[in-house]
């Protein structure tokens, strides 16, 4: 069909450049090795943290939920899909974080936009960290609110930020909680001390800190002992929780809020059955299975020294996510390839996802790596390094 020549002259450039991707099918499920066109390899770009998306008691509360009530809702949750089912798993979430109430949205993107978009006017200004997830930057671009951007985890600029902004009604100071390509924690306790000195309100993405950090996984604000400090914390089912939905973790008013303002979760269809029974188990196995957590830090800490050793600039990391930074986008994705070749799925990630100049393969380890799994991706990335003259 004729129209679109302008995006194929785009993407002709893109594939001149070497930075135009084909998505990677797999042919597996999601385990600590996947098949990928016919071969076994180990898994690093997963954000399956906890191994918890083929956990034997997720996969049964799905396969019971669709039995039991089918496999979809049939409305989005204002009209007729709330099933007793999404509030029960929003009152374990709750109960989970500490907080009054819970609302959960289709993904993590959506809560944030729904969150962003919503509860600020012309009055308000939210203020956030340059380097914060897409969603939170589209939830911004939503927004009627006045915006400032602060440098990365810099509270100077943070508090220049703040000093500037105090004719405001309210304030919002938004962070990623772990920074989901570099890895590194969002330095919690300075923020709240700023927010708290010049009266503004906090929000944590927490995705990729949901079951990860904190008691049993509870995210970034349990881990800094912060309880009661941050206003909004938005968490993630999609990742470490192993299915897929995002949740706003908040006060009573502002998920009673969110059902009147929130636009992906006016106008979405609710998760189906399968979906928020497997989210609820998951929730059960995060108190009951702690040890996933320990075996998820202790192959963290394992690889990443792994990595250090052999050469590679692995940036500011502090979590399982440990970046292998190379610079170039084609590089990146030369990288990647050779790797795959060797055994390993470790995804490049190039601009526009990560700054022009700091390309790199991204790798995250779960707790369902085997430390011989991950000394054999180590021994591939060596190999590679070498070969690619990046060590
Ligand atoms: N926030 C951050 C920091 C993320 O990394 C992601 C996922 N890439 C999201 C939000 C969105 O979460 P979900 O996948 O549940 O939509």
């Amino acid at each position: 069909m004729k129209g679109f020549e302008y995006l194929e002259r785009e993407l002709q450039d893109m594939k001149q450049a070497g930075l135009f991707r084909t998505l990677v099918p797999l042919e597996s499920d999601q385990g600590a090795k996947v098949v990928i066109d016919g071969k076994e390899v180990i898994q690093l770009s997963s954000n399956n943290y906890l191994g918890l998306t083929n956990h034997p008691r997720l996969k049964q509360a799905a396969v019971k939920a669709v039995e039991a009530y089918g496999a979809g809702t049939g409305s989005v949750r204002t009209i007729a899909g709330t099933f007793c089912m999404h509030e029960e798993l929003e009152k374990k979430l709750a109960a989970f974080k500490h907080t009054e109430a819970t609302l959960v949205l289709q993904s993590g993107f959506t809560a944030n936009q729904a969150v962003l978009s919503s509860i600020l006017t012309e009055e308000d200004v939210v203020i956030s960290d340059e380097l914060n997830h897409a969603s939170i930057i589209d939830g911004i671009r939503l927004t009627k609110a006045a915006r400032k951007i602060y440098q990365h985890v810099d509270m100077a600029s943070l508090e220049s930020a703040l000093k500037e902004t105090q004719q405001y009604r309210k304030r919002l100071v938004v962070t990623d909680g772990i920074f989901s390509m570099d890895g590194n924690i969002a330095p919690l306790p300075e923020i709240v001390e700023l927010a708290e000195k010049y009266d503004a309100m906090i929000m944590v993405d927490d995705a990729h800190a949901s079951g990860v950090l904190g008691r049993n996984g509870r995210g970034t604000v349990d881990h800094f002992d912060l309880n009661g400090r941050v206003h909004i914390q938005v968490g993630t089912l999609s990742k470490a929780v192993g299915v897929l939905g995002g949740y706003v973790a908040s006060t009573r008013a502002v998920r009673d809020y969110l059902i009147h303002k929130g636009r992906p979760f006016l106008f979405s269809t609710s998760h189906p059955p399968a979906v928020t029974a497997a989210c609820s188990e998951a929730v059960d196995i995060l108190l009951e299975e702690p040890e996933r957590m320990d075996r998820l830090w202790d192959n963290t800490t394992f690889f990443k020294q792994g990595l250090h050793q052999l050469g590679f600039a692995t940036g500011k990391s502090e979590t399982p996510i440990t970046p292998v930074i190379v610079g170039d986008g084609a590089k990146a994705h030369e990288l990647s390839d050779k790797l795959l070749t060797l055994g390993v799925f470790a995804q490049g990630i190039a601009f526009p996802t990560v700054p022009k100049g700091a390309a790199r393969v991204r790798t995250i380890v779960t707790a369902n790596h085997t430390k011989e799994m991950l000394q054999e991706a180590l021994h591939a990335f060596e190999k590679a390094g070498k070969h690619l003259s990046i060590i």
